[in-house]
């Protein structure tokens, strides 16, 4: 070893001399525990795909014109097969509400074969005879659809109170905005396309339905596959396949909404729909209407 490294030892020895007394603990089991979590090899976890953000459909030249043409090609085409072209178009953002009408039960009986894991809601407004109600269990023990029964914000005794008394009564129009048309409006925001049991021979409003059409009301594309058959179709599609129904049509009631609103109909009266909403101009609760009705804000 030559001077000039004597020299620099003879320093370093020096330095440490004056420096302040350090004292080292034995590592903390907080910090052994850190220090083994960093050594450890780690597998990188499998990302899952992530799936887009769920956007409404927009009504853009293209798709009404697509609509058009679907709807033209499907006139003549039978229910199933106009069923299957919509799950095929829009599943899994395909939805069908129903209020377990004859056509409701009969479409049902045809999502079984052809899309049984269709989303079906009901909207439940609270007012709806017990019948109807039972009839949600019977379709989902025979077909194993389960229909989610879509509630409004308000129970039936909140919505009384605040309206002092039922709704129905006075404003029936408001009654069926707030526990039909807004829970609807809110279910549709999470799908494209949904499906109703309508008949043109129902009414004028229905004589107008499209097998396919845009639905500007819910921003929703809206088919219809039943819209060409009769009251006469239906029946014959229940009583040959045994598809469960409402008993309550046996007792003269050919159309069932919510029992404050519902009456059975009298012999001879040839309108199916005389019974709802009786001795009043009102005849649809908006759901199947084009445009808002004056003043009733649907
Ligand atoms: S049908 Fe009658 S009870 Fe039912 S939501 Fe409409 S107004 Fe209310």
């Amino acid at each position: 070893m030559g001077n000039h490294a004597l020299t620099r030892h003879s320093q370093h020895a020096s330095e440490a001399s004056t420096r302040p007394h350090l004292t080292i603990f034995p590592p903390s089991a907080e910090m052994t525990a850190a220090a083994n979590i960093a050594d450890r090899q780690f597998t990188p976890v499998e990302q899952e795909p992530v799936a887009p953000p769920f956007r409404q459909l927009e009504p853009t030249p293209e798709l009404l014109a697509e609509l058009a043409e679907a709807s033209e090609r499907l006139e003549t085409a039978q229910p199933e097969e106009i069923i299957a072209w919509a799950h095929h178009r829009f599943a899994p953002h395909l939805t069908m509400a129903t209020a377990f009408g004859p056509e409701g039960c009969v479409i049902l009986s045809m999502l079984a074969k052809v899309a049984p894991e269709t989303y079906v809601f009901n909207l439940d407004t609270g007012y709806q005879f017990q019948e109807t109600l039972d009839l949600r269990d019977k379709i989902a023990s025979l077909y194993g659809i389960e229909v989610d029964m879509l509630q409004p914000e308000l129970t039936v005794p909140q919505y009384e109170a605040l309206h002092n008394g039922p709704l129905y009564k006075t404003n029936p129009n408001q009654c069926c905005f707030d526990r039909k048309i807004k829970v609807l409006r809110a279910a549709a925001t999470k799908h494209h396309a949904w499906m109703s049991g309508i008949r043109r021979d129902q009414s004028t409003d229905r004589a107008r339905a499209a097998i396919v059409e845009w639905d500007k009301k819910f921003n929703l594309v809206k088919i219809s596959p039943l819209a060409n058959w009769t009251k006469k179709d239906i029946w014959k599609r229940i009583l040959d396949e045994n598809v469960p129904y409402n008993p309550l049509h046996d007792q003269g009631f050919p159309s069932i909404g919510c029992w404050p609103c519902t009456r059975a109909v009298a012999e001879g009266e040839t309108d199916e729909r005389a019974g709802r909403w009786s001795g009043t101009a009102k005849t649809e609760c908006g759901l199947h209407t084009l445009e808002q009705q004056d003043g009733s804000g649907i």
